[in-house]
């Protein structure tokens, strides 16, 4: 079996290299002519001595993932369902902007964290992705949207691990795919405009800070344990002062000087007023202790599943209100490829489950989660 070259960063490839007897300076011509070209015959890699190719040919291959679906929404937005094999299918979604252009990269197939409001966690998980399918994913859409737009620039500026799965419980397959969308003979992006988005695995998150900081979103959406314990399970684990802690030591080495805190509104579930003033209190605490955010604030998008429903934009406003006066950066996400199912929280492509997490989320769906205002308490049990 030959190597698939999209597992590499520049350093694996070198050593990659060195295994052929090359010199680790063919590693930095070969990581170009993949990732700034997006070549993936060796024959064409013309400054390449004929024998080196030669090599190649025989203990390596580059390989994109095979194309199962490609949606173009009216907004521009493109999703795309790449077959990951044994029955198993992840999404990627190319956004375009006037200043911009994002890819959203999914990072496994599936996820076991489970959170409530999410497509992808509904179905439950199958298994990682390795270096070269999280890779394949910015390889591909990168050269396929020079084509279609006829350009040579690069057209991916942005890049959030937002997609399928929890990026940071697949650690090891995640920094090598980080570090070539770092590099300069690779993709070149600059680390503030590559953002990992986690629902706050601590331990790695530590680990991200020391070995490839890059820009971090945090799944927030509770202002309280009890209601985030049932929002996004993993909270049972790491509850939310140790996040919030964990997040302000984060940002002693973070390349923008705030975290991304995602909030995704849920109507009469996360999105009152009282629940606005107390994430305030909770932020203040730690603000106190250095910790530096901003709020984006997410139009929920509902899937018959979850049986939670889009809070209404009064609500939303009203909620964005009481964090801009307290003093915080509020926004609020703009809905895109909502007629392709390409919005937060939509991205769903085939997954074996392999785990029970579906079924464990399917019992937990048949337990209403409501508000109650009188009391301020919840009825939904931990479960
Ligand atoms: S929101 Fe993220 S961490 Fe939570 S289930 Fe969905 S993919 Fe997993």
């Amino acid at each position: 079996m030959t190597a698939n070259l999209l597992e590499f960063d520049l350093e694996g490839l070198a050593v990659f290299c060195e295994g052929l007897g090359e010199k680790r300076f063919r590693a930095t011509q070969l990581f170009r002519w993949i990732h700034q070209r997006g070549m993936s015959n060796f024959d064409d890699m013309s400054d390449l001595a004929k024998s080196l190719r030669e090599k190649l040919k025989l203990h390596a291959h580059v390989a994109a993932l095979p194309i199962l679906t490609q949606q173009i929404s009216k907004d521009g937005t493109i999703k795309w369902l790449f077959d990951v094999g044994s029955g198993d299918a992840v999404e990627a979604v190319f956004i375009p902007e006037d200043d911009r252009g994002t890819l959203c990269v999914s990072s496994q197939a599936g996820c076991a964290v489970g959170c409530r409001f999410c497509s992808t966690g509904h179905q439950g998980f199958s298994r990682n992705l390795s270096t070269a399918e999280i890779l394949a994913q910015l390889w591909f859409a990168e050269h396929f949207l020079r084509r279609h737009l006829n350009q040579t620039d690069r057209v991916i500026s942005n890049v959030v691990m937002m997609g399928m799965g929890e990026p940071l419980q697949n650690y090891t397959a995640l920094v090598p795919a980080l570090k070539a969308m770092l590099d300069d003979h690779g993709y070149g992006l600059s680390r503030r405009r590559v953002t990992v988005s986690t629902s706050g695995v601590l331990p790695m998150m530590t680990r991200l800070s020391a070995d490839c900081p890059v820009a971090l979103a945090v799944s927030l959406h509770a202002p309280t344990d009890a209601l985030r314990d049932n929002l996004v399970p993993l909270n049972r684990k790491y509850p939310l002062d140790e996040l919030l802690s964990e997040c302000t030591r984060y940002l002693e080495k973070a390349p923008r000087d705030f975290i991304t805190f995602e909030y995704c509104m849920l109507k009469g579930v996360n999105d009152q007023v009282t629940h606005a003033k107390q994430l305030v209190q909770l932020i203040r605490r730690h603000a106190a202790l250095g910790l530096r955010c901003k709020f984006n604030l997410i139009p929920f998008n509902p899937f018959k599943e979850s049986g939670l429903l889009r809070s209404d934009d009064a609500t939303v406003q009203q909620f964005a209100a009481v964090l801009l006066d307290a003093g915080f950066v509020t926004t609020v996400r703009k809905t895109r490829g909502d007629d392709i199912d390409a919005a937060c929280g939509q991205l769903a492509g085939d997954v074996k489950d392999r785990t029970g997490v579906a079924e464990r989320i399917a019992q937990q769906r048949a337990v209403p989660i409501q508000w109650h205002a009188a009391t301020s308490s919840f009825d939904t049990p931990h479960t």
